[in-house]
């Protein structure tokens, strides 16, 4: 196994105290079906790290009760909970680390390789035509591809935004990650990635960062992608919408393929793609709900009063079903832009992108699981033909590579993100 299993069930039992914190009523039976069964398949280890916190699932009332005083948790004792868990991930990965490993490390080490192969294997296997990418050489790049573990050791504050990035640059072939075995020793930037991520402790940032293994480098390996095909994004509303839509509209999906052979492979367990389906429903849910109460502006930028201003969220799905093209910073300008969240957006974007292909998670999950993600590797196929076919060397947004997009997504016959779809899911 990549992970150590003491380590891994302190994770599980994490996404399932943040997954009852997103409910209302912080009942079992509110939960999507989907964290049901996981917490049924993993019901007796994750009762296990709750008592070493003093908790205890009480099946008969379906909530956590603290055994010292009998007390249900409430919303604010989940908060802390979440804390203490974090602490127990901290303590769990040191022993891990004492014994000569670094799990996290590690993962993002396996993770990156094999989504290099994938993104390899998915232009040539299933691109006998080669009519993706005519140069060659352009797809041979990614095996040059290594990884640099930032040592964090730059004492200046301005640094360590800089320092903490995972970000994959063709120039010099570089995908840059923080060292996290470093973390440990450097409390300003823990301070920083708590403050910025709202995770409560170190303990909080390793957890973070487990997640960030499996997703970022399948994100950063189109930003290497897009950089070797020139493909240039309009950056001049300060944040690269399209070429991040087209980053996290693919990442889960690569994600899911580079786990489901690591599962047929023996090196995480079968329970591990339920795992982290219920991490990005955890993640899409508190999104949807930011961005459903967020009201823009009420002015536009030339000054004009909007009659019925919109919410954050209804911006977020115009911009997906336009595929990215239609640059939501315009109106969401400055300070207004932020409540648009880039993470809340590429977050969501990741998951809805799976879900239009995939509205039932156990066809997904027979697939990944039985077929060898046959189907899901033909879906990732059109999706990056969509994203890059006749799209290299230009500017995305001139009217060539506009058409160019709706041809493609005709050709493929790209799903449509739909509510209905994803509150399936969610259910
Ligand atoms: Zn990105």
């Amino acid at each position: 196994m990549l992970i150590s299993n003491s380590l891994l069930v302190v994770i599980e039992t994490l996404i399932f105290v943040e997954l009852l914190e997103t409910c209302t009523a912080q009942q079992l039976p509110l939960l999507p079906k989907l964290a049901l069964e996981l917490f049924e398949l993993r019901k007796e280890q994750i009762q296990d790290v709750l008592n070493a916190i003093s908790l205890l699932f009480d099946e008969q009332a379906n909530v956590l009760r603290n055994t010292d005083t009998n007390e249900p948790l409430g919303h604010e004792d989940l908060v802390s909970t979440c804390a203490q868990l974090a602490d127990l991930i901290a303590e769990r990965n040191l022993e891990s680390e004492e014994k000569g490993g670094h799990d996290i490390k590690n993962i993002t080490i396996e993770v990156t390789k094999r989504s290099v192969s994938m993104y390899k294997e998915l232009m040539t296997t299933w691109n006998p035509e080669n009519n993706l990418l005519p140069d060659n050489e352009k797809w041979d790049r990614l095996s040059q591809v290594r990884i640099f573990f930032s040592p964090l050791n730059c004492n200046q504050d301005y640094m360590i935004p800089y320092e903490i990035n995972w970000e994959a640059n063709p120039a010099g072939n570089v995908f840059s990650v923080p060292d996290i075995v470093k973390l440990r020793q450097r409390p300003k930037h823990v301070e920083y990635l708590c403050e910025n991520n709202e995770v409560p402790n170190y303990g909080g940032v390793l957890a973070y960062f487990f997640i960030d293994a499996f997703f970022v480098p399948p994100h950063e390996l189109v930003h290497f992608l897009q950089g070797c095909t020139k493909q240039i994004d309009n950056i001049s509303h300060h944040v690269s919408w399209s070429a991040e839509h087209d980053a996290s509209r693919v990442s889960l999906m690569i994600c899911m393929l580079v786990i489901g052979q690591m599962i047929r492979n023996g090196e995480l367990p079968d329970h591990f793609l339920h795992l982290v389906a219920c991490n990005a429903i955890r993640g899409y849910l508190t999104m949807r709900k930011y961005l459903q109460s967020y009201v823009g502006p009420t002015n536009d930028h030339s000054g004009e009063q909007n009659e019925s201003p919109l919410t954050a969220y209804s911006v977020y799905m115009d911009w997906v079903h336009a595929f990215g093209m239609n640059l939501p910073a315009a109106d969401w300008k400055s300070t207004r832009v932020k409540p648009f969240g880039e993470l809340c957006v590429k977050h969501m974007i990741s998951v809805d992108g799976i879900i239009s292909y995939f509205s039932d998670y156990q066809v997904l999950c027979n697939d990944i699981l039985k077929s060898e993600s046959k189907e899901l590797m033909r879906k990732t196929y059109e999706l990056l033909c969509i994203i890059f076919e006749n799209r290299q060397d230009m500017e995305v947004h001139c009217e060539e590579g506009r058409k160019a997009l709706s041809d493609s997504m005709a050709k493929y016959q790209l799903p449509s993100v739909s509510n209905t779809t994803i509150d399936a899911w969610l259910s």
